[in-house]
């Protein structure tokens, strides 16, 4: 049986009232090739570019959208971990992108600062949608929607969102299709240029309405979110066990945040203190040893 990756950090976002997970698992500077996977990487080579974004400076000017074929996967796991896991075995043919989605699933691969291998080639810009000179690989952050599924492509419109809030990105502009960085006539001749992301193109208007319905709900970005927190163990299972119990007692938003080698067992996100303070009171009533955590968006 595969063994499936564990994610090195779990990030929890708020959108409106929807909580968005982040499973980072980012490619290590170090990761070599075990074999050659493509012209530009072979065996010994570094698994990713190791350069950062828009001319060293790290700061995204785009996100660039793609989709990639639904898989079968292995029970027990999910096609962004499968994904994720085939780009750390070397099986992508030397693509590599930031993040996999799949239904509500997903993994970051590489920081949001640094360059991917997935659109065009590394070294070309083209005119923008703000007229200035951008490359896909170059500035933009990539995206993987898995398969055709409409939950997908709706998390992928969350992530968007808030990948746009966070580095000041305006979803009116700064959203790219693959195919867009794929042009001119070497491109189509080769039949290089990529009918991608197959999905959503002919809907893509569509999609960037949605973009920006998350946009505009993704306020509280940046501010302190006052969580409860009901226990913190080494172990998955505990954690889980505890999770359940507090579902059970009616705590039903219980959820497990994996930080710091622990699986912290939490309830709520508020933005007001004093809403924490009521649950936490409810907690107590309950037997629950509890204490408020602070965490920015
Ligand atoms: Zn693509």
């Amino acid at each position: 049986m595969a063994t499936f990756l564990q994610p090195d950090k779990i990030v929890k976002v708020q959108i409106g009232s929807h909580e968005m997970t982040i499973n980072q698992k980012i490619i290590p500077d170090n990761l070599v090739a075990k074999k050659d996977i493509a012209s530009y990487v072979k065996k010994g080579d570094k698994m990713k570019p190791c350069a950062k974004l828009n001319n060293g400076s790290g700061k995204p000017k785009g996100i660039t959208v793609h989709n990639t074929g639904d898989i079968k996967v292995s029970s027990g796991t999910n096609a962004a971990e499968q994904y994720t896991r085939a780009t750390y075995n070397g099986n992508m043919s030397g693509v590599v992108v930031h993040f996999y989605v799949w239904h509500r699933e997903i993994w970051q691969n590489l920081d949001e600062s640094e360059r991917g291998w997935h659109a065009a080639d590394g070294s070309t810009r083209r005119t923008d949608h703000r007229g200035n000179k951008t490359g896909g690989n170059l500035d933009t952050i990539a995206i993987e929607c898995i398969g055709p599924d409409s939950e997908s492509e709706d998390t992928v419109a969350k992530l968007v969102a808030y990948l746009c809030k966070k580095h000041g990105l305006d979803p009116k502009y700064d959203v790219y299709t693959h195919n867009y960085w794929m042009y001119g006539k070497d491109d189509i001749a080769s039949g290089a240029r990529k009918n991608c992301p197959i999905y959503i193109l002919p809907h893509w208007n569509q999609f960037l309405e949605t973009v920006n319905k998350y946009f505009a709900s993704v306020a509280n970005m940046g501010k302190t979110l006052y969580k409860v927190q009901c226990g913190a163990f080494t172990v998955k299972s505990n954690a889980e066990n505890l999770k359940a119990k507090l579902i059970k007692e009616g705590f039903s938003d219980a959820y497990i945040v994996y930080a710091n080698k622990l699986y912290k067992v939490q309830v709520g996100a508020f933005s007001e203190k004093s809403n924490a303070e009521n649950l936490q009171n409810d907690l107590k009533k309950k037997g629950y040893n509890t204490f408020i955590s602070q965490a920015a968006q």
